[in-house]
């Protein structure tokens, strides 16, 4: 697909034209990674932080945020919970928390991988290469790292250097992918700021990352953070700034799933959280083929609060996997089974 064509689809609102890129998206999903919808158990095992992105609610001076982090042993009952679920992965996800020290989570990785045969997926923020060698080295199969911009200067203004480092997460993703990881990234779609011209760039350096796993979601504002407070003064001039609206999210994993096939794209919890009740189906329907059913202890929910009126907070990890089960039955789909690795990864191995 040429650039003048996602940007043609990225302006379109005729109603009939977007059923064809749909219909396109569903098609090449079907063809590329089946009728399965994988389940991938989401634990979020620290809301501590040491940066400051403008947008994210868990940023380090939101002070109105309790902390917390999982200990071993919280975090292994979790991912014996998963299995009991019969999902294929464990993702554990965090702020970019230092206290989360590399060794200690090389120890938990080899522990889940001696004793569970999940998967185990990481998005733990800009680590050092020495601690992302020894995850690898561990046993840990991906990584997730929203690149969430590739408008360097945009960028760079919502992620504020870290003691005089810029911060570079496209960079890490190289790393990562040198190190064996399978590697997915990603954008929140409306960031105060992001062109048209630049959301068709962020399409194409999903191409050109070569990514296994494709995460896209609204941007949505939490009161609590800079972007909150001023994202008036920020907007890209008028025609120009996109929308943080649910059809421009469903228009952005289409064209996803259509520039990189073989992907595995999550129906995520930004939509649910726009559309309580179809955006899991819709984002499946439109090219997504992963749901992450929440694991997190009830007693963590409420404070891994990224946006505010996140979906799936109040639900137990019970409760959230029938309910997903139930939607990709409600839609002719099937729930995957096995790890449900990226399909060019697993036919390399
Ligand atoms: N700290 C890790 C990181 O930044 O990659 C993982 C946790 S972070 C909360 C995961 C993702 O949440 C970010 O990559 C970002 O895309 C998303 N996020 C944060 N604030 C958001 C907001 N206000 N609206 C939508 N998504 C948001
Ligand atoms: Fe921290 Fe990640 Fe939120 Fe940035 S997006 S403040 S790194 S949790």
């Amino acid at each position: 697909m040429t650039r003048a064509e996602i940007l043609d689809w990225l302006k379109t609102e005729d109603e009939n034209r977007l059923e064809e890129l749909w219909q396109a998206a569903d098609e090449a999903r079907r063809q590329n990674v089946g009728e399965e919808v994988h389940l991938r158990g989401l634990l979020e095992i620290s809301n501590l932080c040491r940066r400051k992105c403008w947008y994210c609610g868990l940023r380090e001076d939101n002070f109105a945020v309790e902390r917390y982090r999982m200990n071993q042993e919280e975090i292994m009952a979790c991912v014996h919970q998963a299995v009991a679920f019969g999902y294929g992965t464990v993702v554990m996800q965090s702020g970019e928390d230092l206290g989360i020290k590399g060794g200690w989570m090389a120890g938990l990785i080899r522990r889940i991988k001696q004793e569970t045969p999940l998967a185990v997926t990481l998005s733990l923020g800009e680590r050092d290469l020495k601690d992302l060698a020894a995850w690898r080295e561990a046993g840990a199969d991906r990584y997730l790292l929203r690149f969430e911009t590739s408008n360097r200067t945009l960028y760079d203004r919502i992620h504020p250097p870290l003691s005089g480092q810029r911060s570079d997460r496209i960079g890490q993703l190289r790393h990562l992918k040198e190190l064996g990881f399978e590697i997915g990234s990603g954008v929140m779609i409306g960031i105060p700021g992001q062109s048209y011209e630049d959301l068709a760039s962020d399409i194409e350096m999903f191409r050109s990352l070569d990514l296994d796993m494709i995460g896209v979601g609204p941007y949505i504002l939490h009161p609590d953070t800079t972007l909150g407070r001023f994202a008036k003064a920020f907007y890209a001039s008028p025609g120009e700034q996109v929308p943080n609206t649910e059809a421009m999210t469903y228009k952005v994993m289409a064209l996803a799933r259509l520039v990189c096939p073989q992907a595995n794209i999550p129906s995520t919890t930004a939509l649910a959280t726009m559309n309580l009740e179809k955006g899991r189906e819709l984002g499946l329907m439109r090219g997504g083929n992963i749901v992450m059913p929440n694991l997190t202890p009830q007693k963590y929910r409420a404070m891994y609060e990224i946006y505010p009126a996140k979906a799936c907070i109040d639900e137990t990890a019970d409760q959230c996997r029938s309910c997903m089960a139930g939607r990709i039955h409600s839609i002719g789909r099937v729930v995957g089974s096995g790890r449900g690795d990226a399909p060019n990864r697993a036919r390399a191995v």
